[in-house]
């Protein structure tokens, strides 16, 4: 029987979540509780829809001339995706044996099973947040330590993934060039799997969902970064040859 999951939303022409058009699929569930996430609503399963891959899949392929076209193809966000491993691998595993590209945006918090090493094997482009490298702050932003996230990382690059590194630039929390010189010397033991280093200025647009969930928006007084710390953290990674893209969401 086909694998199910819980479905938050669907973008189909998504341009933000790897090359080309992209058909990207938001799951339930995070490990997660970052304080400038924007997408607080796909925390809980309240309101989501169970779909299995067979479904996920049939939606997908009328698109396939779309990512033909783009150099596009599906990806697998959420969320964290990965909670729902099983899932994700048979559906990659369709949209491989027909071709379409695979796209994984993760936080990387997941034990390595069977199914998470399955995904991964079946994924064309692994987009990994990393929220923070010291273990302090990343308990401060996400809830949870870092360790867990940076043997993802290790995992993931020594399996053979091409991997996409995603830095949140939050004021004050991620925007210092201390900051950018250690990711960029820790990053740079991973160098020959790392695609690029894509920077995502901080915007509070997710601070409505917060309110409208009953939460407390940390970051009510935080600016978006400055254009100068966002080219000076560009100049940084490329300096330790990282090739760079800056993302709006
Ligand atoms: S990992 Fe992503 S979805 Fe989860 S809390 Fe953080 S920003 Fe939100």
């Amino acid at each position: 029987m086909a694998k199910k999951a819980f479905v938050h939303s669907v973008e189909t022409c998504g341009a933000l979540d790897g090359p080309g058009l992209r058909y990207v699929l938001f799951l339930c569930g995070c490990p997660f509780r970052c304080i400038f996430c924007h997408n607080p609503d796909t925390w809980s399963l309240q309101g989501a829809t169970e779909r299995t891959t067979d479904e996920v899949f049939s939606d997908i392929v009328k698109y396939e001339n779309f990512f033909k076209l783009s150099g596009g193809g599906a990806t697998l966000s959420g969320g964290e995706p990965l909670l729902q491993s099983e899932f994700a691998a048979e559906l990659f595993a369709k949209l491989k044996a027909c071709g379409i590209g695979t796209a994984l945006d993760t936080c990387g918090y997941v034990d390595i099973t069977d199914s998470v090493k399955e995904c991964l094997r079946l994924t064309d482009l692994v987009m990994l947040d990393i929220k923070h490298l010291d273990r302090v702050k990343h308990f401060e932003i996400t809830g949870k330590p870092c360790d867990k996230v940076l043997r993802f990382l290790n995992y993931t690059c020594e399996s053979g993934n091409k991997v996409r590194i995603r830095i949140v630039v939050v004021p004050s929390l991620t925007d210092s060039p201390v900051y950018f010189n250690a990711l960029a010397k820790y990053l740079t033991h991973y160098k020959s799997s790392i695609e690029l280093v894509e920077l995502l200025p901080y915007h509070d647009m997710g601070k409505a969902k917060w309110h409208a969930l009953g939460l407390e928006y940390k970051l009510e007084n935080t600016p978006s970064p400055s254009e100068d710390s966002l080219a000076g953290a560009e100049k940084i990674f490329e300096q330790y040859g990282f090739k760079t893209l800056r993302t709006k969401r």
